[in-house]
């Protein structure tokens, strides 16, 4: 590559990070500009909910690569820099203040923001939702005081905080308008084992119910009513219930997508010398049927240098399958796998579930789609992963007798 090509990166995660890393790595000597709305380096997310929200950990823990190596590896990481407009034809990207940057080729790799609850009193004081360390230490700040909290929604993030709250010593109420925490993705059976989980940690799950309202005295929330005409005393909120691409501006410059950046297995865009990676890219996976688009850390991690090697037109098939984690109280799992709904999958569980230590798979058809260890740690998730899209019948994927790794025979 020449000296005088410029790659830039929008885009300031996980993602962005390890792209950058291996434009570098990969010998490219040219110019890579790195735009990060963020005021900070790079940072991994998964610690905010976990880690941190429990005072375990610090936030300088997350940080991707440290400050020295932005300066030795000459790649110019500009913080602040919120891009808000794309130009493919003249090749720009263009910031909020009106700063344009020309590029050569381009990597989208802006994450997604929290959703936002639409209700009245959402934007009260002490109404959080969580996406950075900000978001992350106005919560845990809310936590050390050992007063009520609500999460909205029980997804991942509103479940890892339910559990953080739970062991700072907080009242937590948990509202969910689904039957179950998690369902979509887990399925009713494995939904209602979370259930139970945080049940028996003293969580009052609400299911089945939505907010109606939230209401506060002098500015600051007070209290959660729910559709029901509960009234839950509250002196914090958190708001999980998901989060969407920051691709607005790409796509209204016409890249193809709807609400995230369609990308090939190479993860390049519609415009050849336009890339994605991480949370925007909904990726024609060569594996899995059909587009997919997941939320994880090791989707970051692992689309942001295969983007990198794309961009220097190297072969590049972005065939990972998803792999996800979490860690609630005792419970520690990994998931493999893609379901876009697990609520109709056939679900196959093999050993305690009482002692949290079991595997659950999920099959349609027959064909093993998804499959999580929880605290399997020995065995962990590798011994699961060539299991994926393939037929095993469900007595044998229960068998404890019949080891994981002679499943796939
Ligand atoms: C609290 C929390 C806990 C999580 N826990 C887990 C977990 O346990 N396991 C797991 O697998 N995944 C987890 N995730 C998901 C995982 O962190 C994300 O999938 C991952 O961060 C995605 O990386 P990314 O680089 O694509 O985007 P991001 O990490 O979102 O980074 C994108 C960056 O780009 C910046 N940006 C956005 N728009 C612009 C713009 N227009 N111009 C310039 N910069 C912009 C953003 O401010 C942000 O800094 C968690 C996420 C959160 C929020």
């Amino acid at each position: 590559m020449s000296a005088n090509t410029t790659y830039v990166i929008a885009g300031g995660g996980l993602a962005a990070a390890r792209a950058a890393e291996t434009l570098r790595e990969e010998g490219f000597d040219g110019t890579v500009v790195v735009l990060a709305a963020e005021h900070h380096l790079p940072y991994e997310r998964p610690v905010l909910s976990k880690g941190f929200m429990l005072g375990e950990k610090d936030l300088a823990s997350a940080t991707v690569l440290p400050l020295d190596w932005w300066d030795e590896h000459d790649v110019d990481l500009r913080t602040g820099a919120l891009v808000t407009a794309l130009d493919p034809v003249a090749r720009t990207v263009t910031l909020a203040d009106g700063t344009a940057v020309s590029y050569d080729r381009l990597l989208v790799a802006t994450g997604s923001r929290a959703r936002r609850l639409d209700v009245p009193g959402a934007d009260l004081d002490g109404v959080h939702t969580l996406r950075d360390r900000e978001d992350a230490a106005a919560i845990r700040a809310a936590l050390t005081t050992k007063r009520p909290v609500v999460v909205v929604g029980a997804g991942w993030i509103g479940l890892e905080v339910a559990a953080a709250a739970r062991a700072a010593g907080c009242d937590v109420t948990v509202i969910e308008p689904a039957e179950q925490p998690l369902l979509r993705v887990m399925g009713p059976t494995v939904g209602a084992l979370f259930a139970d989980l945080h049940r028996a940690h003293g969580v009052d799950l609400r299911l089945g119910t939505e907010v109606d309202r939230i209401t506060g005295t002098d500015g600051v929330v007070t209290a959660v009513r729910t559709a029901d005409g509960d009234e839950i005393a509250a002196a914090c909120v958190v708001v999980g219930i998901g989060a969407d691409p920051q691709v607005d501006w790409a796509i209204a410059a016409g890249l193809a997508g709807d609400g995230a950046v369609d990308v090939d297995a190479a993860l390049r865009t519609s415009d050849p010398t336009i890339f994605a990676a991480g949370d925007v890219a909904a990726v024609d996976h060569p594996v899995l049927e059909g587009r997919v688009r997941v939320e994880h850390w090791a989707n970051a991690q692992n689309t942001g240098p295969a983007a990198a090697r794309s961009m220097l037109d190297q072969d590049v098939s972005f065939d990972r399958l998803p792999y996800f984690f979490t860690d609630q109280y005792d419970l520690g799992m990994e998931y493999v796998g893609h379901l876009e709904d697990a609520t109709s999958a056939e679900v196959v569980l093999r050993g305690d579930v009482s002692e949290l230590a079991y595997v659950a798979f999920w099959l349609v058809d027959g064909v093993v789609r998804a499959a999580m260890h929880v605290n399997q740690w020995d065995d962990g998730v590798e011994p699961l992963k060539p299991l994926i899209g393939t037929r095993v019948p469900p007595e044998r994927l229960a068998d404890p007798g019949v080891a994981l790794t002679d499943l796939a025979d």
